[in-house]
């Protein structure tokens, strides 16, 4: 089986053929340009430990760099290198200024206290910062697997500690609590970003009819593997706004189906309160953790790790559209079966890049030190007001309270954030399909997303006149 990095280097192979671009290009924009193998001692109970991390920055063509940090056992260089890969295409991809990278430290979070994840987390940070790869234009972390604003709020401290004078400190990392510098929309925007960009994929009617579904979220049957950040909001965005009927989950615990469909809310809630999604009322419990995967649907989402779907497995997927929410859920060789056998799959480098999106976001208003919305936000009310008013008079018919409200209101930075999301989603998902649909031979929306991405990071550096 090829490793997560020999697979992301194949889907490039198969999609710079169909390029014009020079092959020494091709091989500069393909390699990681730096990567930072990290061993340090972080005292846990009476003992010291030594800690296994990475961060790889995979092409500078943009500063920063940007990309997620994980936290597993399972954390590789070969893993890092795959994701930070996809960060650099991601980026290109979706129109955001940076180029790709990742971190990863190879421990188990749940075996860890909180203090001890912070006393990691803040090591991790201060060995970044020694080696200048952390800063608000050098390389900017996020959140991945096992991370989330509490860990970037560790990172923020730690920077900020070290880099209390610099005005754009907060900067450096992205993902942070609302109350810290981050913005409102970023936990949710990866499962919202997926959310969009399925609602656009299963709109076109003439590629559902090649599937032989019919256009349109709702009523379709889902099944999502992963209720982490990414799968839980995916799941509860596609139920409210979508109408999608979510037949089955899997998790680390196992897995469970209701043909009826599963509320994700109360299901989260019942994890919390039991620690397991099983035993949940209405739903049965499945035989193995694996086994929704293979199951009878519409939409199969992966949001939990890469190499699920594999060569083993690959052959009782019964989906017509896979989601890939997580990072590399289908490996190199399983994504040759499925393309022959015409299954629809939404690409990970740009379904799941709502989260780098309004990272990007974040980024930019950690910038300008000011909260989206804020300038224009009564200006617009007012101007409304005005316009509903003049209306009122020239009409003589009063509009009432409720469409009064909903038509003066002034955007507030969370309808901004999901505007600017929406928009990006959106317009990535045509730019893909258009080239899928123009180029021979580039049947598959991986393919055509890895052109799309490869010719704008080249023209990059034809820009910078590196090559010719
Ligand atoms: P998370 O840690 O919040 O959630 C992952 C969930 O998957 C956990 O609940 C875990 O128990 C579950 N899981 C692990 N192994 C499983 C298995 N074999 N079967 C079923 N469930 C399993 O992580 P996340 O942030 O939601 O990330 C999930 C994926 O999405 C990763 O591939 C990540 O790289 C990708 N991603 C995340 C973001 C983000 O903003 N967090 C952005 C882009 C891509």
């Amino acid at each position: 089986m090829s490793t997560f990095y020999e697979s992301v280097q194949s889907n490039f192979d198969r999609a710079a053929a169909m390029t014009k671009i020079p092959k020494g290009l091709l091989h500069q924009i393909r390699e990681c340009n730096s990567v930072l193998q990290l061993r340090f001692p972080v005292k846990i109970g009476n003992q010291y430990k030594v800690i296994e991390a990475y961060r790889v920055q995979h092409s500078q063509h943009r500063q920063p760099t940007k990309g997620g940090i994980r936290y597993s056992s399972r954390v590789t260089q070969d893993e890092v290198m795959a994701l930070a890969s996809l960060m650099t295409y991601k980026c290109a991809l979706v129109d955001v200024p940076f180029g790709g990278a990742k971190g990863g430290i190879k421990i188990t979070p749940w075996k860890y206290t909180p203090e001890q994840l912070q006393a990691i987390t803040r090591r991790y940070t201060a060995e970044l910062i020694k080696k200048n790869f952390i800063g608000p234009g050098l390389d900017v972390p996020a959140p991945d697997y096992g991370t989330g604003a509490r860990e970037m709020a560790w990172i923020l401290d730690t920077y900020m500690s070290f880099k209390g004078g610099d005005i754009d400190a907060v900067a450096c990392v992205t993902g942070k609590p609302v109350s810290q510098n981050g913005i409102r929309g970023r936990t949710e925007a990866t499962g919202r970003g997926v959310y969009y960009a399925m609602r656009e994929a299963v709109s076109i009617k003439e590629d559902m009819r090649k599937i032989g579904l019919e256009p349109g979220l709702a009523g379709k049957t889902m099944v999502i593997q992963g209720l982490g950040n990414v799968g839980s909001y995916t799941g509860m965005i596609s139920q409210d706004e979508g109408d999608v009927k979510i037949i089955a989950i899997s998790e680390y615990e196992g897995s469970i189906y209701n043909p009826n469909g599963i509320n994700i809310e109360k299901l989260l809630k019942h994890r919390k309160a039991t620690g397991s999604i099983l035993n949940f009322n209405g739903a049965k419990n499945l035989p193995s953790r694996e086994a929704a995967l293979e199951l009878e649907c519409d939409i199969l989402v992966p949001a939990a790790l890469e190499n699920q779907i594999h060569i083993d497995n690959v052959h009782n997927i019964k989906a017509k559209i896979i989601a890939e929410a997580a990072n590399g859920p289908v490996s190199a060789e399983a994504d040759e079966v499925l393309r022959k056998k015409g299954v629809m799959i939404i690409p990970d480098m740009y379904i799941n890049a709502g989260g780098v999106t309004v990272s990007y976001f974040e980024w930019l208003k950690n910038l300008s030190h000011m909260r989206f919305g804020r300038m224009e936000k009564r200006f617009d009310h007012n101007t409304y007001s005005n316009l509903v008013g003049l209306i009122e008079k020239q009409t003589g018919k009063s509009i009432g309270n409720k469409e009064k409200d909903f038509l003066t209101r002034g955007a507030d930075e969370i309808d901004l954030v999901r505007s600017g999301l929406e928009e990006t989603m959106v317009t990535a998902y045509h730019e893909i399909n258009e080239v899928r649909k123009r180029k021979r031979n580039c049947e598959d929306l991986r393919t055509a997303a890895f052109v799309v991405a490869l010719e704008k990071i080249a023209s990059d550096y034809y820009n910078l006149g590196i090559f010719p």
